[in-house]
């Protein structure tokens, strides 16, 4: 799958609902699996930080499936003209991807149209735990 399809299957997921003070869906993530199965998800803000990015959301639906490893994955935003934006991800779905599966680290993470880097590049010192 191109990076621009799943950029596109990314897209066709973000559906902004206001729920009480908050809004959700207005991020979307697509990823694709090593077995070419594809699964998205939205973000949920919540106060108190409950909520969880739109990474977390794929990457259960992919668990749920008993799926692991990722090849390829995006997440977008689309601001009030409806343009996408691609989001990289945050510090703490970089950890979630590593913690998943390490194998993960050579997940290509679309980071623009045409940018891309592995998750080993995004998160550089994992399991690099020095004594003091
Ligand atoms: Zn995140």
């Amino acid at each position: 799958m191109t990076n621009e399809k799943l950029i596109k299957l990314a897209a066709s997921v973000v559906k902004s609902k206001k729920m009480g003070d908050n809004t959700s869906g207005d991020v979307g993530c697509a990823l694709i699996t090593e077995k070419g199965k594809t699964y998205t998800g939205v973000c949920i803000d919540t106060m108190s930080g409950m909520g969880f990015c739109a990474e977390h959301a794929a990457i259960a639906a992919m668990v749920t499936a008993r799926e692991y490893k990722i090849k390829k994955i995006v997440a977008v935003w689309k601001d009030k003209k409806r343009k996408v934006h691609v989001l990289h991800p945050c510090g703490r779905c970089r950890e979630f991807m590593r913690q998943i599966n390490k194998q993960n680290m050579d997940a290509e993470i679309i980071l623009g149209k045409d940018r891309t880097a592995k998750l080993k590049e995004l998160l550089p010192y994992k399991d690099d735990y020095s004594q003091v």
